[in-house]
């Protein structure tokens, strides 16, 4: 069984009276990437904001690599990596200078931080290692506090919208980025509002509307529990038949695997001539917007 990094047991937050998280239950695992999702002010940030030890939560148990955040973070801290949803730069520096300071803070010997500066500058394809942070632009700087969050080579990595503000291409190369790090026995947990890269990187995501955790589990499971699939079978025959047409030819859409292979094998025992046959299942988006929509958010 693989190793739990990260327990949050029965874990709220309270501003006043309102739970911005409510009796929150979630344990990652090892070497996994974990996606959080959900509509703005959901609690996303509160949540990573807990995990790292910036925020108390007002009860529940909140435990990272077994210990207890809130009474050992000094401990902890070398360990893990926070990306904040804002990058806190230091503008008049330049990348590698600031990747110098951070790594200085941790306590690395010069040579080393210098050396594995420049492999992440260089591998996030930062060629502005001696720009000024405060020249640079948005993705660059995005870059940077990533690189900024890797610099002491944590095993976890907790990253509130390591993407936002990012061309699509250098988004995408970022999540592709992340998606490699568990190579290097990294666990990743993140928030975001892209579900396409969500549905990509991530092992399992956890889904939270106004504070609570709607369901947690693999892109696979809840496609099985909460998604549809639906088949196109596309077919020609020269017979006027009593099914839709499309294009010149017969197009049926069902969700029932047996009604599929009925006029599969009636295809075939007619001579009938089968064009294209075409499975789509639920994407995230679906889901999302399924448990998003059952009522006001
Ligand atoms: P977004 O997608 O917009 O970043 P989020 O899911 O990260 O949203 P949080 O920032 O965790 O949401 O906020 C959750 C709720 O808690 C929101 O209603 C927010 O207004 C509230 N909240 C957060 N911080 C405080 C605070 N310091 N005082 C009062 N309420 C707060």
């Amino acid at each position: 069984m693989r190793e739990t990094i990260v327990k949050l047991d029965k874990i709220s937050k309270y501003y006043g009276s309102f739970a911005a998280v409510d009796e929150l239950d979630l344990a990652v695992n090892r070497g996994e990437i974990v996606g959080i999702i959900g509509h703005n002010g959901a609690g996303k940030t509160t949540t990573l904001k807990m995990m790292v030890g910036l925020i108390a939560p007002t009860s529940g148990s909140l435990t990272v690599m077994g210990q207890d955040i809130q009474k050992n973070g000094l401990k902890i801290k070398k360990y893990l990596g926070y990306l904040p949803e804002e990058n806190p730069l230091y503008e008049n520096m330049t990348a590698q200078e600031y990747l110098g300071f951070f790594a200085d803070i941790y306590g690395m010997p010069r040579k080393k931080a210098s050396e594995r500066g420049e492999a992440l500058l260089d591998s996030l394809k930062l060629e502005a290692g001696k720009k000024l942070i405060g020249e640079m632009s948005k993705g660059m700087k995005r870059k940077v506090s990533i690189a900024r969050t890797l610099i002491h080579d944590p095993e976890l990595l907790i990253l509130d919208e390591p993407n936002t503000g990012l061309d699509p291409l250098t988004s995408f190369f970022i999540i592709d980025y992340l998606k490699r790090l568990p190579q290097e026995g990294k666990t990743i947990i993140l928030s975001a509002h892209n579900l396409f890269h969500v549905e990509y990187i991530c092992n399992r995501i956890a889904i939270l509307k106004r504070g609570k955790l709607m369901v947690f589990d693999t892109m696979d499971n809840l496609r099985k529990s909460l998604g549809r699939r639906e088949f196109e079978i596309v077919f020609k025959s020269e017979f006027n038949l009593d099914y839709p047409r499309k294009d010149g030819n017969y197009s049926v859409k069902t969700s029932n695997i047996e009604e599929m292979a009925n006029l599969l094998r009636k295809i075939s025992d007619n001579d009938w001539a089968l064009v294209d046959l075409a499975i789509t299942q639920s994407a995230l988006e679906d889901i999302y917007l399924d448990i998003m929509s059952d009522e006001k958010v």
